[in-house]
């Protein structure tokens, strides 16, 4: 723990890069795989822990799956949702961009609206009793290829839950090209959702570049290997696309190989926004806290340098400008009673 732990814990902070079952702790982890004891998910909270050291990105891929596969029923997704935002709460996440893959619950059979029914009344009550808003991006589980595509389509577009504002892209990079997503991306842009595809944390810049080029998109989640390229960096600067960057899950993924050698500092140095994320904090061992605690540590930032970075995530959500000036607001008054006090 830093000098600056306390600092980061009142925070106010938005979090743009957080996935649904990927923040499923090991306590709510356990309870659902007690209630559907087929999982060869372990039960004890302890074996969770040992459970969720990964060796790469494929073998993660395969834990997460095994916990996605807990989320059977539209109350497992109600109960996840709600404890996912009283751990936001208690970590003074005041936003949060919760990114869904409905896809992975619809197609194990959860009647579709009874899951939006489900999120949404999770939402409003994580609202009204956390204080924490949630929105909801939809992402499409690359490696379930273009069928998945088409019915987080469908769901996105047609069942909109008043929740939902970005429509995004995730699973392996690896054989998984993102141009073949393009007419879906259309698709959901044309109903007025913000294209939010993840796109060069396992393969290179060219990635990023056909996210932007096919996928139009808005942020990229991760973007970590854009700093191979100057070019691209320039031109994330120059037209404000931000990086979701998640610096905890590019060394557990080996994306990045020690935290040390992570490009955050390159990327704000070529005046790339940014934002701070958690990505899948419990299976990771960390939080949001922790990655500003990392991110201060790796930018040299103090606590106006941390609540300047808080700032960027507001930024670079999807709040309307009456939600982000409030939040801004909250962020300086609390910077600045801290540092008079
Ligand atoms: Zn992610």
């Amino acid at each position: 723990m830093t000098a600056l732990r306390p600092f980061i814990a009142g925070l106010p902070k938005a979090e743009l890069h957080v996935h649904h079952v990927g923040s499923a702790s090991p306590r709510i982890v356990a309870e659902l795989a007690a209630r559907h004891p087929d999982s060869k998910v372990p039960t004890d909270p302890e074996a969770l822990v040992d459970y969720f050291v990964f060796t790469d990105f494929a073998h993660f891929i395969d834990v997460y799956l095994s916990v996605v596969d807990l989320i059977r029923t539209p109350e497992d997704v109600r109960l996840l949702t709600f404890e996912v935002a009283r751990d936001m709460a208690r970590q003074n996440i005041r936003y949060a961009e919760l990114t869904v893959t409905p896809f992975s619950s619809t197609r194990r059979g959860i009647d579709e609206k009874a899951f939006m029914d489900a999120i949404e009344d999770a939402r409003r009550a994580a609202e009204a009793e956390l204080g924490v808003v949630l929105r909801w991006i939809f992402d499409i589980p690359g490696e379930a290829g273009l069928q998945a595509a088409e019915e987080t389509c469908r769901l996105a577009v047609d069942l909109r839950p008043d929740g939902l504002v970005g429509f995004g892209l995730g699973g392996p990079e690896i054989g998984v090209p993102r141009p073949q997503f393009k007419p879906y991306f259309d698709r959901a842009i044309a109903a007025g959702l913000h294209s939010v595809p993840h796109a060069g944390e396992t393969t290179g810049p060219q990635t990023i570049w056909d996210a932007l080029n096919e996928l139009r998109a808005e942020r990229i989640g991760h973007g970590t290997s854009a700093v191979q390229d100057e070019r691209l960096l320039a031109h994330l600067a120059e037209h404000r696309i931000p990086l979701e960057v998640c610096p905890t899950s590019n060394i557990a993924t080996r994306a990045v190989a020690t935290l040390d050698e992570h490009p955050l500092r390159t990327m704000v140095e070529a005046g790339v926004p940014v934002s701070i994320n958690s990505d899948d904090p419990p299976m990771f061992g960390t939080d949001l806290n922790t990655e500003y605690e990392v991110a201060a540590r790796l930018l040299e930032l103090d606590e106006r340098g941390l609540a300047d970075l808080a700032k960027q995530a507001v930024e670079a959500s999807f709040l309307d400008p009456a939600g982000k000036t409030r939040l801004r607001t909250e962020i300086d008054a609390y910077t600045a009673a801290w540092i008079t006090r």
